[in-house]
């Protein structure tokens, strides 16, 4: 009889749970079980959980889960999330020291409060500080890199980098740090600003989000990369897709480059269709898109790793 993988872990502070349950913090509400879920007690918990763990068990971090799709068979090896011991942003000057299980909205209201412009953009985007480095997240024209000076994370052996903007290689929607690597902390740093008029912007950015995307829904946020100077929505809008089904998963009919669970849907469903949309796009415009959002795990009754 095989033994559970919880039973063969390193011993840690924080919590060790088996099979559990992911998909109601997941924004797209769907996908199956953690084999195990990690939520370190603090850095030096999840740096001697690392060091001891078998390197033969994959590992995988989740933040708020707003840009991945967690597939149904559920995640294979131990899911990583940070907890609140990774939470809270503390302002030094024009400086934003951020845990990375801080929601990005706090970071920029903290900015805010702080009197410090460039973060406004991050109030609208879900995820937290540890997904937004990830995903060099960004939009109404700002990235994460226009802000970030530096970033602490822990590797799959457990040494901790102290990385400076430029190690992490951050591009559209990409971030050049391996994937296994877990952030921990970081500092972003903006120019000094009228708080009224800061938020006055974030406003102003609020109210463009309401009219133009899906925002009290379970949704992915943006499904695809934008091509090369292109718009990934207009190219799905063009090859018919707008209102696009596949039982309870639909293309946003307000946002092309968004795919909404009606509360139904299975992550098969919704990777099934984000599959016809870049078949029907290819077809129609020659151009083959590419997911932006992060698949994991393994479909209902695939292989075990
Ligand atoms: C309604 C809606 C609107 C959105 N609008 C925007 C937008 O305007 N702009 C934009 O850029 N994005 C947008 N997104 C996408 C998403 O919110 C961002 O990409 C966000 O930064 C992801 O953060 P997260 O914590 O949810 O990461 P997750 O979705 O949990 O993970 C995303 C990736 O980050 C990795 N990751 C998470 N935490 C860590 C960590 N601590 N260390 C290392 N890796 C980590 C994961 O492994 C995964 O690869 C939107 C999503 C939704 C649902």
């Amino acid at each position: 009889m095989t033994v559970p993988l919880v039973q063969r872990l390193p011993t840690a502070r924080g919590r060790l749970r088996a099979d559990a349950v992911l998909a109601k913090t997941s924004w797209f509400r769907v996908g199956g079980p953690a084999e195990v879920l990690f939520s370190p007690a603090d850095v030096d918990d999840l740096t001697g959980f690392l060091a001891a763990l078998d390197p033969g068990i994959p590992v995988t971090v989740v933040g708020r889960a707003s840009n991945v799709l967690i597939r149904d068979g559920g995640v294979p090896g131990v899911v990583i999330r940070l907890g609140r011991a990774f939470a809270g942003a503390r302002v030094n000057g024009a400086v934003v020291e951020a845990g990375a299980a801080t929601a990005s909205a706090d970071v920029a209201r903290a900015a805010q409060a702080a009197g410090i412009a460039g973060f406004g953009f991050l109030e609208g985007i879900p995820g937290s500080v540890g997904g937004a480095l990830r995903m060099n997240a960004g939009c109404h024209g700002k990235e994460v890199r226009h802000i970030v000076v530096a970033a602490r994370a822990v590797d799959r052996s457990g040494c901790v980098h102290d990385l400076r903007a430029t190690d992490l290689g951050l591009e559209y929607r990409r971030c050049a740090v391996p994937a296994d690597w877990v952030f921990v902390s970081a500092q972003f740093a903006g120019a000094a600003g009228d708080p009224a008029v800061i938020a006055a912007c974030m406003r102003q950015f609020r109210d463009q989000r309401e009219r133009t995307q899906p925002v009290r829904v379970a949704t992915g946020g943006s499904t695809f990369r934008n091509p090369p100077n292109q718009k990934a929505w207009v190219l799905i809008e063009r090859a018919g897709c707008r209102g696009l089904r596949r039982n309870g998963a639909s293309v946003s009919e307000k946002h092309a480059n968004f795919l909404v669970n009606d509360g139904t849907a299975s992550a098969a469903d919704l990777e099934a269709l984000g599959e016809d949309v870049r078949h029907r796009v290819q077809t129609e415009t020659g151009i083959l898109l590419e997911w932006e959002i992060h698949r994991i795990g393994r479909p209902l009754g695939g292989p075990h790793p």
